[in-house]
């Protein structure tokens, strides 16, 4: 094991750990690469007036976007609270600083029940906490155009599209279609797109805002972006005078996201695209004699251009189930975090997108060993990713 790799966990006492699951906040969310980490400790050192840094900000979001405008959030969640914000509010100074407890005439947003995700808050919380209601059309597995139409009366401010693996993918009233049903009432549209790739699709197909994380495939600071109608995009920023002051983002998260922007519209997509293959490939070849083990690399569900390796465990077989397998992987030194969140459907999965140098032949090692090794010392206890998220906070702090 090289020393360098695990310096920094070793002289703070922390967990050396390899982040196979994908983009999770939990695990530090992304690093950044070293052009975004001189912009974030250079503006370190100075003052600045942060309206001039937005709208610098904002420029580079427009060319990023194709959007009229854009300016920068604390991260994604902040984004949806704020767009909503502003589109109940508009450019009134006095109505924004009313929010939460007087939300005013156009208090509603609508979505769709299957897009009520939970990307480790409930996206309603992000709604709610501007003092809006959310009014859900549809069920789970099915929304038509009618009940969007339905929906959108006088007290309506905005229509929300949620674009997630965690959201359901059938049934549903597809963007553009949204969109159109959205704008004939005169409804405005906000689409939560934190970890789409695709950052000028949604603007172009109609959405007014469209909010993006910083901190996920563009591997910028802890920030998010909202990218759209310019008279929106104020009305959003406004919030800062209200409900977005404990959403601040600071002076550094701006200029190292829009170093992390630069450096995302230079980047070598093909060869990145070709290092995740290369890993991909020695990982399926590593487990492909093992018994009760399919390994097959598959396209991410909402159409990132991103391949991953899924293992399709055979318990019988293999000796233990996708649960107690993923678990034992957390369990390695390093810690190999997999992703686990549908390990109940007898699978995880193997994300390259985050993989340091240095990392990609530990996580082979570890497959073999792991896998290999079938029920030896596996902590069935420990199998419950579910659970395991809120467990994480409930013995937070206990010393
Ligand atoms: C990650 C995510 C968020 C939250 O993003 P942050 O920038 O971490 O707040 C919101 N919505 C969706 C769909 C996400 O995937």
């Amino acid at each position: 094991m090289t020393g360098s790799l695990w310096d920094w966990h070793d002289a703070n006492g922390f967990t050396r750990l390899i982040n196979v699951s994908g983009t999770m906040t939990g695990l530090g969310a992304s690093v950044t690469g070293p052009a975004a980490q001189k912009a974030t400790a250079e503006a370190m050192g100075h003052f600045v007036k942060m309206h001039e840094l937005q709208e610098h900000a904002g420029r580079v979001i427009s060319r990023l976007t194709g959007a009229e405008a854009g300016c920068v959030t604390a991260s994604a969640s902040a984004g949806i609270s704020l767009c909503v914000a502003g589109c109940m509010t508009g450019l009134d100074p006095s109505r924004a600083e009313a929010l939460p407890a007087d939300p005013g005439p156009r208090d509603t947003v609508v979505t769709q029940a299957g897009h009520l995700c939970h990307y480790g808050a409930p996206v309603e919380t992000a709604v709610g906490l501007t003092g809006g209601k959310l009014r859900v059309i549809g069920q789970s597995t099915q929304c038509a155009d009618h009940q969007l139409e339905g929906a959108l009366d006088d007290s309506v401010a905005a229509a929300l599209y949620v674009v997630s693996h965690h959201v359901v993918h059938y049934g549903q009233i597809p963007f553009a279609r949204f969109a159109e049903i959205a704008h004939r009432a005169g409804v405005p549209v906000i689409v939560d797109a934190a970890s789409e790739y695709d950052l000028t699709g949604f603007i172009e197909q109609g959405a007014d805002l469209a909010i993006y994380s910083g901190h996920k495939f563009l591997s910028g600071p802890t920030s998010g972006i909202i990218a759209g109608r310019r008279d929106l995009v104020r009305a959003a920023y406004l919030q800062n005078i209200g409900i977005g002051r404990g959403m601040k983002v600071g002076k550094e998260s701006i200029m190292g996201l829009v170093a992390a922007m630069e450096a995302w519209m230079s980047r070598d997509a093909a060869a990145i695209r070709a290092a995740e293959r290369a890993a991909l490939d020695e990982w399926q070849a590593a487990v492909a004699d093992l018994p009760g083990i399919t390994a097959r690399i598959v396209p991410d569900p909402t159409g990132n251009p991103l391949d991953r390796l899924q293992i399709d465990v055979d318990p019988q077989e293999a000796g233990a189930n996708a649960a107690v397998f993923a678990a034992a992987f957390g369990q390695q030194n390093p810690a190999i975090i997999v992703r686990d969140h549908e390990v109940e459907l007898g699978y995880f999965q193997l994300d390259p997108c985050n993989l340091l140098p240095g990392q990609q032949s530990l996580v082979t090692d570890a497959l073999r060993r792991v896998l290999g090794a079938g029920s030896e010392g596996m902590d069935q206890a420990e199998a419950d990713p579910r659970n395991g998220a809120i467990r994480g906070y409930l013995e937070w702090g206990l010393g």
